[in-house]
């Protein structure tokens, strides 16, 4: 579900003050969802037609595999200290390798917490290049979005982008935790009129597996139909090591 907090509309009631720069929104956004209509028909800019493309939902890639949280039952298994990060080489090489067969509506740069990584704007840029009409998306705890200062001028030169904020607790102490991003936030929507919108992921919490770390255990039910029925994550392939 989204919470989206700052929605475009907001973003860009700006006034007489900011005509110019809404002006120059409006002139992407034509292009971008020309980009869009175009893509759909299989019309690839720079690459020629191709009939073989497919469009897809959603598809992600994960920058880095270690995570500042430790959330109980972390489908990434970040919890369990899985680490290292994605190298724009290797993410470049297999985005290459499909994006003359897919399309996705949204891409997602996520992890582990995605944030921890040095180059993330690059990321945003590459993404951009590979799927020039795909909606990127940034899902972030948001803790070390303060580690990026260029991060929302890149934002806001590409209007189908947005950062996805996921709220992993509703205590008052991750409130308080969180006041300096959500204040970081909210000053890059009111200066760079950037899209935020916001995922209360502890209301859709799910345990993926019993215990943790070197007790952990797959559930034993002999369900794995049930089982997959349930699970969230056959909704979101990613792109690993070239494969998806
Ligand atoms: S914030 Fe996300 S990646 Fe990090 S531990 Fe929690 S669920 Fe896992």
């Amino acid at each position: 579900m989204d919470y989206g907090f700052y929605p475009l509309s907001l973003r860009e009631r700006g006034g007489v003050r900011a005509f110019k720069k809404t002006q120059f929104l409006t002139v992407r956004s034509i292009y971008v969802g020309l980009v869009n209509v175009l893509s759909r028909y299989g019309c690839r800019f720079g690459h020629g037609w191709s009939k073989s493309m497919n469009s897809i939902p959603h598809l992600e890639i994960h920058l880095a595999h270690a995570c500042n949280l430790a959330c109980e039952s972390c489908s990434h298994y970040s919890n369990q200290g899985h680490k290292g990060i994605l190298s724009l080489a290797e993410a470049e090489h297999s985005m290459k390798l499909w994006n003359r067969r897919l399309i996705p509506h949204t891409f997602s740069l996520l992890g582990g917490e995605p944030s921890i990584h040095p180059d993330l704007p690059e990321f945003v840029l590459l993404a951009r290049r590979v799927w020039p009409s795909a909606h990127l998306r940034l899902v972030t705890n948001g803790f070390f979005l303060h580690r990026h200062p260029a991060l929302p001028a890149i934002l806001q030169r590409d209007p189908n982008t947005s950062i996805y904020l996921s709220i992993h607790h509703d205590g008052p102490e991750y409130a308080e935790k969180l006041r300096p991003v959500m204040e970081l936030l909210k000053s890059w929507v009111r200066n760079y009129r950037i899209r935020v919108n916001i995922y209360l992921s502890f209301k859709h919490w799910t345990r993926v597996y019993r215990g943790s770390g070197n007790i952990m255990e797959p559930f034993k039910n002999g369900q794995p139909r049930q089982s997959w029925e349930h699970c969230p994550a056959k909704y979101c392939p990613q792109l690993f090591e070239g494969k998806i």
